[in-house]
């Protein structure tokens, strides 16, 4: 059994110190503190040199009692989004929130007090188990830093959890992978008033670009989106510069490409119809196109022991796990690239991102419990 004061305690002290992204160099040295005062053997990577954070991602090795079951990873991210700073955790109705002017940091530090809490539970208990890497990283909310930067040297596990979503009767077993786009269009700057006539408008052209698109759900397993557009200086300028960004998601990664040459294609198409409409010698208009894959797809099998595991532990404790399907991207999907491959557990973190995020407390304990079996099934396995 876990300790629900205790889980609760461990919870409220790590939200009440901040550790917005690149900011985690604080809550590193307290968590890294706890998990050598509990045997771990612990490790800060250089990802925060990589990443821009006052921290790297911390690696602690328990190396267990039973050498012959395989090493399971644990994971949680240890950054949070803004608003983030001096959050007041208020208590009621067995559910934590913070008084609104902030997030509650739930997101994702109840994992970190779950996994703590079901670590110290197998010192206390003495509960036999495997070697267990638990890996916090940093720099998750803005865009995958940590693990993408993460020291994989360290890392022998070839499968795991990281704890990052809501449902805690759920497991995200297949989540997209997505491209970030880039467009920049060049024009040719006028007055406006003046000599109209020499320009050539960016913005209009994005414009056109953009409005010939289809964007949102694409398809079941596929999305579009453009998410920024920049440019221009005055209003009596014909603007010779605009930036679009935009991003493509998608389960199927031949979707993805095609949903991205799509998108490329509008941009190039709109520049090469203007040069052949018009006498240009200086070869403007034209764009210069980034696709950067910021993550891949993360798909574990039904019959991957992870799914295994975790159903089994479940069904122990006297619930079901549903297999679930994600929009977004975790650290897991960077794990599945490096061939690590995760399912993400629940906490029962609700609202997330927002100034009215809340978590129920009989949910992270049903989420500690499901952790600490996990650990337990695991080695009856062997
Ligand atoms: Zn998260």
């Amino acid at each position: 059994m876990v300790n629900q004061d205790r889980l609760a305690g461990t919870f409220r002290d790590l939200v009440e110190i901040d550790s917005v992204s690149r900011k985690e160099g604080k809550i590193a040295a307290v968590i890294c503190n706890m998990l050598k005062s509990m045997g771990a053997h612990v490790f800060v990577d250089d990802a925060g040199k990589k990443t821009g954070s006052n921290t790297g991602n911390i690696v602690a090795g328990f190396p267990g009692n039973m050498d012959e079951v395989q090493p399971l990873l644990l994971n949680a991210h240890i950054d949070t989004v803004q608003p983030g700073e001096n959050i007041k955790v208020l208590f009621s109705d067995n559910t934590f929130r913070s008084d609104q002017t902030t997030i509650l940091a739930a997101d994702d530090k109840s994992a970190v007090a779950i996994l703590l809490e079901a670590l110290l539970v197998c010192k206390e208990q003495n509960v036999r188990h495997g070697p267990i890497e638990l890996v916090f990283t940093i720099c998750e909310e803005i865009g995958l830093l940590g693990a993408k930067h993460l020291d994989y040297s360290r890392i022998t596990a070839r499968y795991g959890y990281c704890v990052d979503a809501t449902d805690v009767d759920g497991i995200v077993t297949r989540a997209p992978a997505a491209n970030r786009l880039r467009f920049d269009l060049r024009g040719r700057d006028a007055h406006a008033g003046a000599a109209p006539e020499k320009g050539i408008n960016a913005i209009q052209m994005a414009a056109k670009a953009i409005a010939g698109l289809t964007l949102g759900r694409i398809d079941e397993e596929t999305t579009a989106n453009i998410g920024v557009i920049s440019g221009g200086k005055a209003t009596n300028i014909v603007p010779d510069m605009v930036r679009v960004e935009g991003e493509v998601r998608s389960h199927d990664t031949e979707k993805l490409a095609r949903e991205t040459a799509r998108i490329v294609e509008a941009f190039e198409h709109e520049t090469a119809t203007y040069k052949e409409t018009s006498l240009s010698d200086d070869g403007l208009p034209d764009v210069e196109v980034s696709i950067q894959p910021d993550f891949p797809t993360l798909n574990v099998p039904e019959d991957h022991i992870v799914v295994q595991l975790a159903k089994k532990a479940a069904l122990n404790k006297g619930h079901s796990l549903v297999c679930k399907k994600s929009g977004g991207g975790s650290d897991a999907n960077i794990f599945a690239g490096k061939g690590i491959l995760t399912g993400v557990l629940g906490t029962g973190m609700r609202d997330m991102h927002t100034v009215r995020e809340s978590i129920r407390l009989d949910d992270m304990v049903k989420s500690a419990e499901l952790v600490l079996e996990i650990i337990r099934v695991h080695a009856q396995g062997a």
